[in-house]
């Protein structure tokens, strides 16, 4: 085994009792993610997502994390501060049991990409009442090799579900975009 590099892990810690349900997470994430940028904004885009109950005082920032192909099969409730919330609540996954972290129009999985490109995460920074707290950590690389392996079986697992046309499809639409 060779020597292990370092690399920088980013995180976004969420404080869901400071967040007020406000959203503006959700419109600056897809506003960022639009094409061109900025060109406009619709929260089902984005790769953060608020669970909202007001009446029972449930508001839970979730941001986009792996696709999966099939649901999971044990759920679990969460009672929490005497709050109770649904199964999926915390889940990050872009899930076939949900809408959340699909793009509208194709139906391909969204994962946070930490607004690559931008000095913080933009959900961060406009979010006013400090729900959300950007870190960064140093973590040993795992060997380049199973690397890839990794990403081949996550481009293989999308081309199973949705189709290998519909991805270049979907890639050919964004590229015109842009
Ligand atoms: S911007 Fe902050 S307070 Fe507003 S919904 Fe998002 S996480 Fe909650
Ligand atoms: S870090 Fe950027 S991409 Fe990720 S949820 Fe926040 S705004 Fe969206």
């Amino acid at each position: 085994m060779g020597e292990k590099k370092k690399k920088i892990v980013k995180t976004i810690k969420v404080n869901a009792d400071e967040c007020n349900g406000c959203r503006a997470c959700e419109v600056i994430c897809s506003a960022f993610h639009s094409l061109p940028k900025y060109s406009g904004n619709n929260p089902a885009r984005s790769r953060i997502r608020v669970v909202r109950h007001p009446l029972k005082d449930i508001y839970v920032p979730v941001y986009a994390g792996e696709y999966t192909a099939a649901e999971c099969a044990g759920r679990d409730k969460y009672v929490i501060d005497g709050k109770e919330y649904e199964e999926c609540a915390f889940c990050r996954a872009s899930c076939p049991s949900r809408d959340e972290f699909k793009e509208p129009d194709s139906g391909l999985p969204l994962k946070c990409d930490m607004c690559e490109g931008e000095e913080e995460p933009l959900c961060v920074k406009w979010c006013l009442a400090d729900a959300l707290t950007y870190e960064e950590r140093e973590e040993e690389e795992e060997e380049e090799e199973e690397e890839q392996e990794e990403m081949e079986i996550g481009l293989e697992a999308l081309a199973d579900k949705y189709g290998l046309d519909k991805i270049m499809d979907t890639v050919a639409r964004m590229s015109m975009k842009g």
